[in-house]
Protein backbone atom coordinates (compact mmCIF):
# COMPACT_ATOMS: atom_id res chain seq x y z
CA UNK A 1 0.00 0.00 0.00
CA UNK A 2 1.15 3.07 -0.74
CA UNK A 3 1.85 5.80 1.92
CA UNK A 4 0.46 8.39 1.11
CA UNK A 5 0.32 11.81 3.04
CA UNK A 6 -3.38 11.23 3.56
CA UNK A 7 -3.05 7.57 5.26
CA UNK A 8 -0.50 9.05 7.11
CA UNK A 9 -2.97 11.53 8.69
CA UNK A 10 -5.62 9.20 9.06
CA UNK A 11 -3.27 7.17 11.28
CA UNK A 12 -2.13 10.37 13.26
CA UNK A 13 -5.80 11.05 13.85
CA UNK A 14 -6.71 7.25 15.10
CA UNK A 15 -2.89 7.15 16.96
CA UNK A 16 -4.13 10.39 18.94
CA UNK A 17 -7.43 9.02 19.79
CA UNK A 18 -7.07 5.65 20.68
CA UNK A 19 -3.60 7.89 23.18
CA UNK A 20 -6.39 10.17 24.00
CA UNK A 21 -8.54 7.72 25.90
CA UNK A 22 -5.15 5.58 27.11
CA UNK A 23 -4.47 8.61 28.73
CA UNK A 24 -7.93 10.03 30.39
CA UNK A 25 -8.32 6.20 31.53
CA UNK A 26 -4.88 5.98 33.36
CA UNK A 27 -3.25 9.08 34.16
CA UNK A 28 -6.38 11.54 34.14
CA UNK A 29 -8.20 8.97 36.08
CA UNK A 30 -5.77 9.16 38.63
CA UNK A 31 -4.71 12.37 39.09
CA UNK A 32 -8.77 13.47 39.19
CA UNK A 33 -9.13 10.59 42.05
CA UNK A 34 -5.91 12.29 44.16
CA UNK A 35 -7.28 15.51 43.61
CA UNK A 36 -10.91 14.52 44.82
CA UNK A 37 -9.50 13.01 48.11
CA UNK A 38 -6.98 15.95 48.87
CA UNK A 39 -9.89 18.03 48.39
CA UNK A 40 -12.62 16.05 50.58
CA UNK A 41 -9.80 15.59 52.95
CA UNK A 42 -9.25 19.66 53.40
CA UNK A 43 -13.16 20.11 53.76
CA UNK A 44 -13.40 17.04 56.21
CA UNK A 45 -10.63 18.66 58.19
CA UNK A 46 -11.88 21.65 58.10
CA UNK A 47 -15.21 20.41 59.95
CA UNK A 48 -13.06 18.30 62.67
CA UNK A 49 -10.88 21.00 63.22
CA UNK A 50 -14.38 23.16 63.92
CA UNK A 51 -15.89 20.27 66.18
CA UNK A 52 -13.48 20.24 68.28
CA UNK A 53 -12.87 23.43 68.88
CA UNK A 54 -16.70 23.84 70.13
CA UNK A 55 -18.35 20.25 70.91
CA UNK A 56 -15.18 18.40 71.67
CA UNK A 57 -14.06 21.39 73.77
CA UNK A 58 -17.58 22.27 75.25
CA UNK A 59 -17.95 18.16 76.96
CA UNK A 60 -14.87 18.09 77.57
CA UNK A 61 -15.30 21.18 79.98
CA UNK A 62 -18.46 19.44 80.78
CA UNK A 63 -20.51 22.46 79.21
CA UNK A 64 -22.63 20.12 77.22
CA UNK A 65 -23.82 16.33 78.20
CA UNK A 66 -21.94 13.34 76.38
CA UNK A 67 -26.22 12.69 75.10
CA UNK A 68 -26.50 16.07 73.44
CA UNK A 69 -22.80 16.18 71.43
CA UNK A 70 -23.74 12.40 70.24
CA UNK A 71 -27.02 14.06 69.27
CA UNK A 72 -25.12 16.63 66.99
CA UNK A 73 -22.92 14.54 65.91
CA UNK A 74 -25.68 12.20 64.67
CA UNK A 75 -27.39 15.07 62.67
CA UNK A 76 -23.81 16.56 61.04
CA UNK A 77 -22.52 13.26 60.03
CA UNK A 78 -25.46 12.75 58.31
CA UNK A 79 -26.49 15.60 56.53
CA UNK A 80 -21.96 14.90 55.56
CA UNK A 81 -22.40 11.41 54.81
CA UNK A 82 -19.85 10.92 57.00
CA UNK A 83 -18.86 8.86 60.33
CA UNK A 84 -17.71 11.01 62.87
CA UNK A 85 -15.88 9.56 65.97
CA UNK A 86 -14.38 11.26 69.30
CA UNK A 87 -11.30 9.20 70.54
CA UNK A 88 -9.79 9.50 73.77
CA UNK A 89 -6.00 9.36 73.39
CA UNK A 90 -6.01 5.56 73.67
CA UNK A 91 -8.49 5.01 71.21
CA UNK A 92 -11.40 4.18 73.40
CA UNK A 93 -14.38 5.46 71.49
CA UNK A 94 -16.19 8.12 73.26
CA UNK A 95 -18.87 9.35 70.92
CA UNK A 96 -19.58 7.52 67.26
CA UNK A 97 -21.98 9.15 65.32
CA UNK A 98 -23.35 6.30 63.84
CA UNK A 99 -24.34 4.24 67.10
CA UNK A 100 -23.62 5.60 70.55
CA UNK A 101 -21.05 4.28 72.47
CA UNK A 102 -22.54 1.73 75.62
CA UNK A 103 -21.22 3.70 78.76
CA UNK A 104 -21.91 -0.01 80.39
CA UNK A 105 -19.04 -1.60 77.76
CA UNK A 106 -15.70 0.74 76.69
CA UNK A 107 -15.45 -0.27 72.95
CA UNK A 108 -11.71 0.75 71.65
CA UNK A 109 -9.73 0.93 68.32
CA UNK A 110 -7.47 -1.52 68.77
CA UNK A 111 -3.87 -0.62 68.34
CA UNK A 112 -4.86 3.07 67.82
CA UNK A 113 -1.79 5.33 67.03
CA UNK A 114 -2.71 8.67 66.39
CA UNK A 115 0.82 9.02 64.22
CA UNK A 116 -0.69 7.08 61.90
CA UNK A 117 -1.35 10.46 59.67
CA UNK A 118 2.33 11.05 60.06
CA UNK A 119 2.47 15.02 59.53
CA UNK A 120 -0.48 14.43 57.19
CA UNK A 121 -4.33 15.32 58.07
CA UNK A 122 -5.83 12.83 56.67
CA UNK A 123 -5.37 8.64 55.96
CA UNK A 124 -7.03 6.08 53.51
CA UNK A 125 -7.60 2.31 54.21
CA UNK A 126 -10.01 0.43 56.72
CA UNK A 127 -8.74 2.81 59.55
CA UNK A 128 -6.81 0.14 62.69
CA UNK A 129 -9.45 -2.55 60.76
CA UNK A 130 -12.41 -0.73 62.09
CA UNK A 131 -13.87 -0.86 58.65
CA UNK A 132 -13.89 -3.85 56.03
CA UNK A 133 -14.14 -1.30 52.74
CA UNK A 134 -11.62 1.94 52.44
CA UNK A 135 -12.30 5.26 54.05
CA UNK A 136 -11.36 7.99 54.35
CA UNK A 137 -9.96 9.27 57.77
CA UNK A 138 -8.90 12.83 58.93
CA UNK A 139 -8.00 13.33 62.49
CA UNK A 140 -8.06 16.70 64.39
CA UNK A 141 -6.90 17.08 68.11
CA UNK A 142 -8.85 18.33 70.52
CA UNK A 143 -6.68 20.07 73.00
CA UNK A 144 -7.40 22.00 76.37
CA UNK A 145 -4.53 23.60 78.08
CA UNK A 146 -2.05 22.30 76.35
CA UNK A 147 -2.64 18.23 76.53
CA UNK A 148 -4.43 16.40 74.29
CA UNK A 149 -7.28 15.10 75.32
CA UNK A 150 -8.85 13.21 72.79
CA UNK A 151 -9.46 13.38 68.61
CA UNK A 152 -12.30 14.10 66.37
CA UNK A 153 -11.98 11.33 63.62
CA UNK A 154 -14.39 12.01 60.42
CA UNK A 155 -14.36 9.02 58.25
CA UNK A 156 -15.91 9.13 54.54
CA UNK A 157 -16.35 5.93 52.31
CA UNK A 158 -13.43 6.01 49.20
CA UNK A 159 -16.63 4.99 47.12
CA UNK A 160 -18.42 8.19 47.93
CA UNK A 161 -15.03 10.20 46.43
CA UNK A 162 -14.62 7.63 43.77
CA UNK A 163 -18.20 8.48 42.75
CA UNK A 164 -17.46 11.93 42.31
CA UNK A 165 -14.14 11.32 40.61
CA UNK A 166 -15.60 9.44 38.21
CA UNK A 167 -18.40 12.08 37.28
CA UNK A 168 -15.34 14.78 36.97
CA UNK A 169 -13.34 12.14 35.18
CA UNK A 170 -16.70 11.70 32.46
CA UNK A 171 -16.39 15.19 31.95
CA UNK A 172 -12.73 14.39 30.38
CA UNK A 173 -14.03 11.63 28.50
CA UNK A 174 -16.73 14.38 26.93
CA UNK A 175 -13.89 16.58 25.98
CA UNK A 176 -11.87 14.70 24.45
CA UNK A 177 -15.00 13.47 22.46
CA UNK A 178 -15.03 17.16 21.27
CA UNK A 179 -12.26 17.12 20.76
CA UNK A 180 -11.77 14.12 18.61
CA UNK A 181 -15.20 15.12 16.68
CA UNK A 182 -13.24 18.67 16.17
CA UNK A 183 -10.33 17.33 14.45
CA UNK A 184 -12.81 15.50 12.58
CA UNK A 185 -13.96 18.29 11.26
CA UNK A 186 -10.90 20.14 10.65
CA UNK A 187 -9.63 16.52 9.01
CA UNK A 188 -12.50 16.59 6.78
CA UNK A 189 -11.87 20.24 6.28
CA UNK A 190 -7.99 19.42 4.70
CA UNK A 191 -9.44 16.45 2.87
CA UNK A 192 -11.70 18.90 0.95
CA UNK A 193 -9.61 21.88 0.81
CA UNK A 194 -6.43 20.66 0.89
CA UNK A 195 -6.29 16.88 -0.14
CA UNK A 196 -8.19 16.76 -2.89
CA UNK A 197 -6.82 19.69 -5.05
CA UNK A 198 -3.83 18.08 -3.90
CA UNK A 199 -5.05 15.18 -6.01
CA UNK A 200 -6.30 17.10 -8.90
CA UNK A 201 -2.79 18.97 -9.54
CA UNK A 202 -0.62 15.25 -8.73
CA UNK A 203 -2.91 14.15 -11.52
CA UNK A 204 -2.32 17.15 -13.95
CA UNK A 205 1.28 16.89 -13.11
CA UNK A 206 1.20 13.42 -13.99
CA UNK A 207 -0.94 14.48 -17.28
CA UNK A 208 2.13 17.19 -18.34
CA UNK A 209 4.73 14.16 -18.01
CA UNK A 210 2.66 12.35 -20.20
CA UNK A 211 2.91 14.75 -22.84
CA UNK A 212 -0.49 16.69 -22.43
CA UNK A 213 -0.02 19.29 -21.76
CA UNK A 214 -3.77 20.68 -22.47
CA UNK A 215 -4.78 19.13 -19.58
CA UNK A 216 -6.92 21.32 -17.68
CA UNK A 217 -6.28 21.46 -13.67
CA UNK A 218 -9.67 21.40 -12.19
CA UNK A 219 -8.61 23.90 -8.90
CA UNK A 220 -9.82 27.58 -9.46
CA UNK A 221 -9.29 29.01 -5.81
CA UNK A 222 -7.83 32.16 -4.63
CA UNK A 223 -5.18 30.92 -1.85
CA UNK A 224 -1.52 28.72 -1.92
CA UNK A 225 -2.92 25.82 -4.01
CA UNK A 226 -4.68 28.09 -6.99
CA UNK A 227 -1.77 29.60 -7.48
CA UNK A 228 0.11 26.54 -7.62
CA UNK A 229 -2.29 25.25 -10.21
CA UNK A 230 -2.18 28.70 -11.85
CA UNK A 231 1.34 28.18 -12.53
CA UNK A 232 1.37 25.20 -13.08
CA UNK A 233 -1.21 25.72 -16.01
CA UNK A 234 0.72 28.45 -17.01
CA UNK A 235 3.78 26.20 -17.70
CA UNK A 236 1.78 23.84 -19.26
CA UNK A 237 0.66 26.30 -21.37
CA UNK A 238 4.27 27.96 -22.19
CA UNK A 239 5.81 24.35 -23.03
CA UNK A 240 2.67 23.15 -25.34
CA UNK A 241 3.29 27.09 -27.08
CA UNK A 242 7.19 26.43 -27.19
CA UNK A 243 6.29 22.78 -28.54
CA UNK A 244 3.92 24.50 -31.58
CA UNK A 245 6.69 26.87 -31.95
CA UNK A 246 9.34 24.00 -32.46
CA UNK A 247 7.02 22.29 -34.93
CA UNK A 248 6.54 25.27 -36.95
CA UNK A 249 10.15 26.17 -36.82
CA UNK A 250 10.95 22.51 -38.40
CA UNK A 251 8.22 22.81 -40.74
CA UNK A 252 9.98 26.22 -42.22
CA UNK A 253 13.44 24.96 -42.37
CA UNK A 254 11.84 21.72 -44.03
CA UNK A 255 10.37 23.64 -46.43
CA UNK A 256 13.02 26.31 -46.74
CA UNK A 257 15.71 23.79 -47.49
CA UNK A 258 13.85 21.91 -49.62
CA UNK A 259 12.76 24.37 -51.76
CA UNK A 260 16.27 25.46 -53.46
CA UNK A 261 16.94 21.35 -52.92
CA UNK A 262 14.09 20.66 -55.43
CA UNK A 263 14.98 23.24 -58.40
CA UNK A 264 18.80 22.38 -58.09
CA UNK A 265 17.99 18.47 -58.27
CA UNK A 266 15.14 19.22 -61.25
CA UNK A 267 18.06 21.81 -63.32
CA UNK A 268 20.60 18.87 -62.42
CA UNK A 269 18.49 16.30 -63.59
CA UNK A 270 17.19 17.95 -66.95
CA UNK A 271 21.16 18.90 -67.52
CA UNK A 272 21.76 14.92 -66.82
CA UNK A 273 18.99 13.72 -69.47
CA UNK A 274 19.65 16.27 -71.94
CA UNK A 275 16.39 18.42 -71.15
CA UNK A 276 18.72 21.12 -70.97
CA UNK A 277 20.70 22.16 -73.94
CA UNK A 278 24.79 22.01 -73.22
CA UNK A 279 24.57 25.90 -74.82
CA UNK A 280 22.19 26.66 -71.52
CA UNK A 281 24.22 24.68 -68.83
CA UNK A 282 26.38 28.34 -67.74
CA UNK A 283 22.67 29.93 -67.32
CA UNK A 284 21.36 27.18 -65.15
CA UNK A 285 24.38 26.07 -63.30
CA UNK A 286 24.16 29.97 -62.52
CA UNK A 287 20.91 29.12 -60.66
CA UNK A 288 22.27 26.60 -58.61
CA UNK A 289 25.37 28.39 -57.47
CA UNK A 290 22.66 30.73 -56.43
CA UNK A 291 20.61 28.32 -54.88
CA UNK A 292 23.63 26.95 -52.71
CA UNK A 293 24.22 30.87 -51.88
CA UNK A 294 20.92 30.75 -50.20
CA UNK A 295 21.19 27.48 -48.79
CA UNK A 296 24.65 28.89 -47.25
CA UNK A 297 22.65 32.04 -45.92
CA UNK A 298 19.80 30.29 -44.16
CA UNK A 299 22.48 27.46 -42.47
CA UNK A 300 24.62 30.46 -41.44
CA UNK A 301 21.29 32.15 -40.04
CA UNK A 302 20.00 29.34 -38.21
CA UNK A 303 23.74 28.86 -36.79
CA UNK A 304 24.01 32.79 -35.38
CA UNK A 305 20.57 32.37 -33.92
CA UNK A 306 21.61 28.97 -32.28
CA UNK A 307 24.59 30.39 -30.85
CA UNK A 308 22.97 33.63 -29.84
CA UNK A 309 20.09 31.64 -27.71
CA UNK A 310 22.08 29.23 -26.32
CA UNK A 311 22.64 30.59 -22.45
CA UNK A 312 22.45 33.45 -23.05
CA UNK A 313 24.84 35.69 -25.08
CA UNK A 314 28.30 36.67 -24.32
CA UNK A 315 29.23 40.22 -25.30
CA UNK A 316 32.52 41.09 -25.72
CA UNK A 317 31.82 45.07 -24.65
CA UNK A 318 34.28 47.45 -25.99
CA UNK A 319 33.99 51.30 -26.50
CA UNK A 320 33.57 52.07 -30.10
CA UNK A 321 33.04 55.03 -32.50
CA UNK A 322 29.63 53.93 -33.98
CA UNK A 323 29.90 56.73 -36.50
CA UNK A 324 33.54 54.74 -38.23
CA UNK A 325 31.37 51.08 -37.91
CA UNK A 326 28.72 52.62 -39.90
CA UNK A 327 30.79 54.07 -42.59
CA UNK A 328 32.19 50.97 -42.74
CA UNK A 329 28.94 49.34 -43.41
CA UNK A 330 27.44 51.49 -46.36
CA UNK A 331 30.85 51.21 -47.71
CA UNK A 332 30.29 47.27 -48.20
CA UNK A 333 27.03 47.53 -50.20
CA UNK A 334 28.85 50.02 -52.61
CA UNK A 335 28.51 47.53 -55.78
CA UNK A 336 24.08 47.07 -54.59
CA UNK A 337 24.10 51.13 -54.08
CA UNK A 338 25.75 52.01 -57.90
CA UNK A 339 24.01 48.44 -59.45
CA UNK A 340 20.17 49.82 -57.81
CA UNK A 341 20.54 53.71 -58.35
CA UNK A 342 20.21 53.96 -55.00
CA UNK A 343 22.08 56.62 -52.83
CA UNK A 344 23.15 56.01 -48.64
CA UNK A 345 23.05 59.15 -46.85
CA UNK A 346 24.70 59.36 -42.98
CA UNK A 347 23.73 62.11 -40.89
CA UNK A 348 26.08 61.22 -38.29
CA UNK A 349 26.06 63.62 -34.77
CA UNK A 350 30.16 64.37 -34.25
CA UNK A 351 33.30 63.02 -35.79
CA UNK A 352 33.60 60.49 -33.74
CA UNK A 353 30.64 58.84 -31.55
CA UNK A 354 31.71 56.07 -29.01
CA UNK A 355 29.44 53.54 -27.79
CA UNK A 356 29.88 50.63 -25.12
CA UNK A 357 28.84 47.73 -26.90
CA UNK A 358 29.85 44.30 -28.77
CA UNK A 359 31.09 45.32 -32.18
CA UNK A 360 31.03 42.37 -34.14
CA UNK A 361 27.23 41.84 -32.99
CA UNK A 362 26.82 45.42 -33.51
CA UNK A 363 28.02 45.52 -37.30
CA UNK A 364 25.63 42.47 -37.56
CA UNK A 365 22.66 44.63 -37.10
CA UNK A 366 23.59 47.37 -38.89
CA UNK A 367 24.30 44.84 -41.72
CA UNK A 368 20.76 43.24 -41.41
CA UNK A 369 19.30 46.36 -41.38
CA UNK A 370 21.21 48.27 -44.32
CA UNK A 371 20.26 44.97 -46.65
CA UNK A 372 16.49 45.10 -45.76
CA UNK A 373 16.45 48.44 -46.58
CA UNK A 374 18.54 48.13 -49.59
CA UNK A 375 16.35 44.76 -50.69
CA UNK A 376 13.17 46.59 -50.02
CA UNK A 377 13.57 50.46 -51.95
CA UNK A 378 12.98 51.25 -55.10
CA UNK A 379 15.97 51.80 -57.35
CA UNK A 380 17.00 55.41 -57.81
CA UNK A 381 16.05 55.77 -53.81
CA UNK A 382 17.26 57.08 -50.60
CA UNK A 383 18.38 55.07 -47.64
CA UNK A 384 19.65 57.51 -44.54
CA UNK A 385 21.56 56.46 -41.41
CA UNK A 386 21.72 58.66 -38.47
CA UNK A 387 23.06 58.49 -35.42
CA UNK A 388 21.78 61.06 -32.27
CA UNK A 389 22.65 60.99 -28.43
CA UNK A 390 20.36 61.68 -25.32
CA UNK A 391 21.99 61.70 -22.25
CA UNK A 392 23.40 58.36 -21.85
CA UNK A 393 21.88 57.03 -25.24
CA UNK A 394 22.64 56.74 -28.66
CA UNK A 395 20.25 56.28 -31.23
CA UNK A 396 20.48 54.71 -34.32
CA UNK A 397 18.05 54.77 -37.30
CA UNK A 398 18.16 53.31 -40.82
CA UNK A 399 16.07 54.94 -43.05
CA UNK A 400 13.84 53.86 -46.24
CA UNK A 401 11.56 54.79 -48.82
CA UNK A 402 10.85 51.23 -49.79
CA UNK A 403 7.73 49.42 -49.93
CA UNK A 404 7.11 49.30 -46.02
CA UNK A 405 5.62 47.13 -43.72
CA UNK A 406 1.80 46.39 -43.34
CA UNK A 407 0.73 47.70 -39.72
CA UNK A 408 -0.36 43.58 -39.15
CA UNK A 409 3.05 42.63 -39.81
CA UNK A 410 5.16 44.91 -38.18
CA UNK A 411 4.93 42.77 -34.88
CA UNK A 412 5.75 39.47 -36.64
CA UNK A 413 8.81 40.29 -38.61
CA UNK A 414 10.99 39.86 -35.38
CA UNK A 415 9.66 35.90 -35.42
CA UNK A 416 11.90 33.58 -37.36
CA UNK A 417 10.80 33.20 -40.81
CA UNK A 418 8.56 35.61 -41.23
CA UNK A 419 8.46 37.30 -44.52
CA UNK A 420 5.44 40.03 -45.55
CA UNK A 421 3.26 39.12 -48.15
CA UNK A 422 4.51 42.35 -49.94
CA UNK A 423 8.35 41.55 -49.63
CA UNK A 424 8.32 37.81 -51.43
CA UNK A 425 8.15 39.07 -54.84
CA UNK A 426 10.64 41.42 -54.56
CA UNK A 427 13.24 39.12 -52.08
CA UNK A 428 12.90 35.80 -52.76
CA UNK A 429 16.44 34.55 -51.58
CA UNK A 430 15.54 36.40 -47.80
CA UNK A 431 15.51 33.41 -44.97
CA UNK A 432 13.51 35.49 -42.29
CA UNK A 433 16.20 35.39 -40.05
CA UNK A 434 18.07 38.57 -40.37
CA UNK A 435 15.54 40.51 -38.05
CA UNK A 436 15.20 37.61 -35.62
CA UNK A 437 18.67 37.98 -35.27
CA UNK A 438 18.93 41.44 -34.86
CA UNK A 439 16.30 41.57 -31.67
CA UNK A 440 18.21 38.70 -30.30
CA UNK A 441 21.43 40.91 -30.78
CA UNK A 442 19.90 43.95 -29.36
CA UNK A 443 18.41 42.08 -26.18
CA UNK A 444 21.32 41.04 -25.45
CA UNK A 445 22.70 44.38 -24.61
CA UNK A 446 19.71 44.94 -22.71
CA UNK A 447 19.14 47.71 -25.45
CA UNK A 448 15.69 48.67 -27.46
CA UNK A 449 15.15 48.62 -31.32
CA UNK A 450 11.87 49.53 -32.88
CA UNK A 451 10.38 50.35 -36.08
CA UNK A 452 8.12 53.14 -37.55
CA UNK A 453 6.48 52.06 -41.19
CA UNK A 454 3.98 52.72 -43.22
CA UNK A 455 3.27 50.88 -46.04
CA UNK A 456 4.25 52.33 -49.95
CA UNK A 457 6.09 54.61 -48.32
CA UNK A 458 9.17 53.30 -46.42
CA UNK A 459 10.32 52.14 -42.70
CA UNK A 460 12.75 53.29 -39.99
CA UNK A 461 14.21 50.54 -37.86
CA UNK A 462 15.96 52.69 -34.64
CA UNK A 463 17.96 51.04 -31.80
CA UNK A 464 19.44 51.92 -28.85
CA UNK A 465 23.15 51.61 -27.24
CA UNK A 466 24.84 52.91 -24.20
CA UNK A 467 26.99 55.75 -25.06
CA UNK A 468 30.73 55.41 -23.79
CA UNK A 469 32.06 57.75 -21.27
CA UNK A 470 35.28 57.97 -23.24
CA UNK A 471 33.12 60.85 -25.61
CA UNK A 472 33.33 62.82 -22.33
CA UNK A 473 37.05 62.38 -21.88
CA UNK A 474 37.74 63.10 -25.85
CA UNK A 475 35.70 66.48 -25.38
CA UNK A 476 37.54 67.58 -22.34
CA UNK A 477 40.68 67.00 -24.49
CA UNK A 478 39.39 68.79 -27.16
CA UNK A 479 40.19 66.92 -29.30
CA UNK A 480 40.64 68.28 -32.88
CA UNK A 481 37.96 67.42 -35.39
CA UNK A 482 39.01 64.91 -38.35
P1 LIG B 1 14.84 38.47 -44.79
O1 LIG B 1 15.07 39.91 -45.10
O2 LIG B 1 16.03 37.61 -44.92
O3 LIG B 1 13.62 37.90 -45.43
P2 LIG B 1 14.38 39.50 -42.13
O4 LIG B 1 14.15 38.84 -40.85
O5 LIG B 1 15.52 40.46 -42.22
O6 LIG B 1 14.50 38.38 -43.22
O7 LIG B 1 13.09 40.28 -42.50
C1 LIG B 1 11.85 39.68 -42.36
C2 LIG B 1 10.82 40.31 -43.24
O8 LIG B 1 10.50 41.63 -42.78
C3 LIG B 1 11.27 40.49 -44.65
O9 LIG B 1 11.11 39.33 -45.41
C4 LIG B 1 10.36 41.60 -45.08
O10 LIG B 1 9.09 41.07 -45.42
C5 LIG B 1 10.20 42.46 -43.88
N1 LIG B 1 11.17 43.60 -43.87
C6 LIG B 1 12.30 43.70 -43.19
N2 LIG B 1 12.91 44.90 -43.39
C7 LIG B 1 12.11 45.57 -44.25
C8 LIG B 1 12.16 46.87 -44.85
N3 LIG B 1 13.17 47.70 -44.62
N4 LIG B 1 11.14 47.23 -45.67
C9 LIG B 1 10.10 46.39 -45.90
N5 LIG B 1 9.98 45.17 -45.38
C10 LIG B 1 10.98 44.75 -44.55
Amino acid sequence: MKKTLYLRIILAYILFGIFGFFSVATIISRLTTDYCVRDKARILYGEAVRISDTYAQQLYKSKVSLEEVQMQMEALSSYMDTEIWFLNPSGRMVVNSSHAPNPEQETFVENFDSTIIAGNYYTKGTFFDSFEYEVLSVIAPITSEFKIRGYVVIHMPMDNIKKDADGMLNISYMLLIILLVLSLIILLFFTEYVYRPLKHIIAAAEQYALGNMHYHIPVEREDELGYLSASLGYMADTIARAEDDQKKFIANISHDFRSPLTSMHGFLEAMLDGTIPQERYEHYLKVVLGETDRLTKLTNGLLTLNNLNTGGMILQRTDFDINAVIRSVAASFEQTCVSRKIRILLVLTGKKLYVNADLEKIQQVLYNLVDNALKFSRTDSEVTIDTTEKGDTVFVSVRDSGIGIPKNDQSLIWDRFYKTDLSRGKDKKGTGLGLSIVREIIRAHDENINLVSTEGVGSTFTFTLRRSEINDTLSDMGEPEE
